[in-house]
């Protein structure tokens, strides 16, 4: 079979970056204040962060979730492109990594945007659909343990709005989702699932984009 995406060669990688990437001073400097981090892998690419801004622009999106912060870029590229009275209800649980970010966010001026929730997500989560925040929400991106997702996502279908958008980070999990897991890997088993589910799944409409290391957007009917 052909390949239908590009093979994109370090080189062509940094003509994209070259030609299409405008990041605001405080993401470039965050990306470089994480990129000696033992996890920097982590986080998302800064193409992907400019994306999701257009996704977020582009839904006129008001009020949005993140379950999974690290050191905080994906926060910070949602929140600038989010009108100023704009959230970011920001789930993680982990001051260490969350901590990095803050002097970032506040740089960019959009601190007052991000709500951050150093909570289990799915705590933070059921809480806010508890006090009645069903459908209040325009934009969902999930990034964090892959064996949570799925309940991150029935959660997310609560509480994004008909017509919003929920985008699932790692789809493609390194290509390891097209071959058979080891019954060990809890990871890998819980992407195939999902993905599974998530291709059937009639209450969105679906999109599985083999965008840095996959990235489903799933847009609620
Ligand atoms: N989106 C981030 C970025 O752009 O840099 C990367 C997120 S990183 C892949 C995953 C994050 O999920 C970590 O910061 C980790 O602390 C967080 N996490 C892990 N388990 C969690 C849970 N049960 N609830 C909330 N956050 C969790
Ligand atoms: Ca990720």
């Amino acid at each position: 079979m052909a390949h239908r995406v590009l093979q994109v060669t370090d080189r062509l990688y940094q003509y994209l970056l070259d030609h299409s990437l405008r990041e605001h001073p405080a993401q470039a400097a965050l990306r470089e204040a994480t990129r000696t981090h033992a996890h920097a892998g982590m986080q998302i690419a800064p193409e992907q962060g400019q994306f999701m801004a257009m996704l977020v622009r582009l839904l006129g999106a008001r009020h949005t979730i993140e379950i999974g912060v690290f050191t905080g870029y994906s926060a910070l590229s949602v929140a600038l492109a989010l009108p100023d009275d704009g959230t970011v209800l920001a789930c993680d649980i982990s001051d260490a990594y969350t901590r990095v970010g803050k002097p970032f966010w506040d740089q960019a001026g959009v601190a007052h945007k991000i709500d951050l929730q150093l909570a289990p997500a799915q705590d933070t989560l059921d809480a806010r659909l508890a006090a009645g925040e069903a459908g209040r929400y325009d934009f969902a991106f999930i990034d964090a343990d892959k064996t949570g997702y799925d309940a991150y996502y029935e959660r997310c279908l609560k509480l994004v709005r008909s017509g919003g958008l929920i985008a699932i980070d790692n789809t493609l999990w390194s290509g390891a989702v097209a071959e058979p897991a080891a019954p060990g890997d809890a990871d890998t088993l819980a992407l195939q699932a999902l993905n599974t589910k998530l291709h059937h799944d009639p209450r969105v409409d679906v999109s599985m984009l083999p965008f840095s290391d996959g990235l489903t957007l799933a847009r609620i009917r």
